[in-house]
């Protein structure tokens, strides 16, 4: 079998779902319980190095080493809020860098359980004008082990090894990037997640974020393996267009035909996420137009975000009055609008922000003069 490997030739194996790890295996001539003894390793037990394998045999050890590896991406910067949202830039393979964020909740029994931030591409191409990421451009899609292992390291850091009681309960795919334009990948994972033995993510604890693309949502609807949100962000054609150019190629009216049509699990809804932008979206008006489009939808429903704002950008957040009057026209059209509390703002937690500002850090340390003693 041919899978991407490793300038040495060497093949990250957790760049491969179960199915073709099984494959791999045969293809060496090693019996079928084999696949499911290493996945364990890898995604439970979370093992760095094949010789921690200790229940395999020190022959298989060996031939694994020679030919494959586990590769993670390296930490290089963790940053915590004073809310406790903790964020990660990881350093890839050909050194792209990417973001990922752990959010914390309480439950009522006092215990911390925590929400992870995904990223599935380096970079994205379609360019909301309001989004870090948006405005850095397309880099290149993120593989089946840089997406997952986001998780072994948040795993890692939350000493989170105990799979009978996680502590990272849910996944959201709203990190860097478009998840349905990586979907061969975002699929692939997806399986992996729900995959007994290993991560052990229900289709219920993930919510998959897309700004709406046309092929993936069938897609993803037929798979069944994820939650459904999507950003809006704007209730008419005009301003979609000026907020998500790439997006709103796809008409808002042809979106929310096909929301109509997508098929949801039991008590599902789908989630619409509206970004509040002060003075650009956030009208009684916009809210009005907002009301008709949850309300030509079945089974919606809408969360609010505060925008966050970020250096340079044209958007400013609204105020709290502006937020309040826009969330009571909502409820008193019967919809249950949620403002989402902006977590770890004061560590740049939305989208692409922190690489955004290790790139400024690095371009403002590259234009200073070398001191030389
Ligand atoms: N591409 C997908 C998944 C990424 S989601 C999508 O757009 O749905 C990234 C989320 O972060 C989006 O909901 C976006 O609206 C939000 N976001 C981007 N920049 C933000 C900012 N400055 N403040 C708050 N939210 C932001
Ligand atoms: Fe891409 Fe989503 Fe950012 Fe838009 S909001 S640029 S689709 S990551």
């Amino acid at each position: 079998m041919d899978f991407a490997r490793r300038a040495d030739g060497k093949v990250n194996v957790l760049d491969l779902t179960l199915t073709e790890l099984r494959a791999w295996l045969a293809d060496m001539g090693e019996p079928r319980f084999r696949a499911v003894q290493l996945w364990q390793w890898l995604w439970q037990y979370m093992a760095r190095s094949f010789q921690d394998m200790t229940n395999l045999s020190r022959d298989f050890r060996k031939r694994l080493e020679e030919c494959a590896c586990i590769d993670w991406p390296q930490v290089d910067k963790v940053q915590v809020s004073s809310d406790g949202t903790t964020k990660f830039l990881l350093r890839l393979a050909d050194n792209e860098r990417i973001e990922t964020v752990l959010i914390p909740a309480t439950s009522k029994s006092g215990n911390v359980r925590w929400t992870q931030c995904l990223s599935t591409q380096v970079g994205c191409a379609m360019g909301c004008t309001f989004c870090s990421t948006g405005t850095m451009g397309f880099t290149r899609n993120m593989t089946h082990a840089e997406i997952l292992s986001q998780i072994l390291v948040a795993r890692d850091y939350l000493h989170d090894t105990r799979p009978q009681w996680p502590v990272l309960r849910n996944l959201v795919f709203m990190g860097m990037g478009e998840p349905l334009l990586n979907y061969r990948n975002l699929e692939r994972v997806l399986l992996s997640l729900n995959e007994n033995g290993g991560l052990n993510f229900s289709p219920r604890r993930i919510t998959v974020s897309t700004c709406g693309i046309r092929k993936g949502l069938q897609e993803l609807g037929e798979s069944g393996l994820a939650f459904l949100a999507i950003s809006l962000h704007a209730p008419n054609q005009a301003l979609r267009e000026r907020l998500m150019p790439g997006a709103a190629k796809w008409h808002l009216d042809d979106l929310l035909d096909t929301l109509n049509s997508y098929p949801l699990k039991t008590r599902e809804r789908i989630t619409f996420e509206y970004l509040l932008l002060g003075g650009v979206n956030d009208s009684p008006e916009e809210a009005r137009q907002l009301v008709r489009i949850v309300h030509s939808v079945r089974k919606s429903k809408i969360n609010l975000i505060v925008y966050n704002s970020t250096p340079g950008s044209p958007y400013k957040a609204p105020s709290e009055e502006r937020v309040l009057a826009f969330e009571k026209i909502l409820w008193d059209a019967g919809i249950t609008a949620v403002i989402r509390k902006s977590k770890g703002r004061d560590i740049d937690a939305a989208c692409g922000q922190l690489k955004a500002s290790a790139l400024q850090e690095e371009a403002a340390a590259a234009a200073a003069p070398t001191v030389s003693a």
